[in-house]
């Protein structure tokens, strides 16, 4: 990826998010504006109008506290839980609609967000040792024809370098983390309830990692996206630094 393009992944989310509440809190002066412009409104008006404002200040604090948990940790607990479900269910979609309305590409998005998430979740993880980590893997990268069954176990896989489940394994072997190959959604929140990580190296498509982190979003979730050489579900690869620098950070 060139660094101009690697540069608007990573902006792009704070940037849409900043932009929305802009646009939200102008709307909001101007709806107040013209209440009050002329005669004095019903009192229904005004409270609405207050719960609104007060709406939007909550907002724009809590978006604060979220861009700063990129490179603080976020204490007391109750408020870093609080920024992550903002993160989830109120900036997300706040960014996506501004993507909608500018037609804007989704993917590029959704790797803006998930970098972003990232930076949340390293920030969180800081000087903590996790004893107890998990890569959660797509069966798409393992070879097509490869014989061997490595859904159930991935120490199944003969390494014969067929595709990247034989660098992974040695990987898991070497820093010792549990690594497991999920078939889809269902198998993947089964382990996440089996093993219990403390924190989850997640590899899959856009679409998968962004479902998984919004799911699971309770979870610190470290997203590495798949690369797909030959289309998507088939023969995906994976940058094995990525998933390397997650777990040296994690450990
Ligand atoms: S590296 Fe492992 S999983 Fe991949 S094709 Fe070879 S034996 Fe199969």
């Amino acid at each position: 990826m060139k660094a101009q393009e690697q540069y608007l992944s990573v902006i792009k989310f704070p940037s849409f998010v900043s932009l929305m509440l802009i646009i939200l809190g102008l709307l909001l002066a101007w709806v107040i504006f013209i209440a009050y412009r002329g005669i004095w409104p019903a009192k229904w008006v005004t409270a609405v109008l207050v719960i609104c404002f007060l709406t939007m200040v909550f907002m724009v604090l809590m978006w604060i506290v979220t861009l700063r948990s990129t490179y603080i940790r976020i204490r007391p607990r109750w408020l870093q839980r609080l920024s992550k479900w903002m993160l989830i269910y109120v900036f997300y979609n706040l960014a996506n609609f501004f993507r909608i309305i500018t037609f804007s590409n989704r993917n590029v998005l959704t790797e803006s967000f998930l970098n972003f998430n990232n930076e949340t979740v390293l920030t969180d993880q800081l000087d903590v040792r996790n004893s107890n980590i998990m890569l959660l893997l797509p069966h798409c990268l393992q070879k097509s024809d490869c014989p061997v069954r490595v859904t159930s176990n991935i120490f199944n896989c003969e390494e014969c370098g067929g595709c990247d489940i034989a660098g992974i394994k040695r990987m898991a072997a070497e820093h010792q983390v549990k690594a497991a190959l999920a078939t889809g959604g269902t198998l993947a929140r089964k382990l996440l309830q089996d093993y219990k990580p403390n924190v989850i190296v997640a590899v899959a498509c856009h679409r998968d990692l962004l479902d998984g982190v919004r799911d699971a979003w309770h979870l610190p979730i470290y997203a590495v996206l798949n690369e797909r050489p030959k289309g998507p579900c088939f023969e995906t690869r994976v940058n094995l630094a990525s998933i390397e620098f997650a777990i040296q950070r994690f450990k």
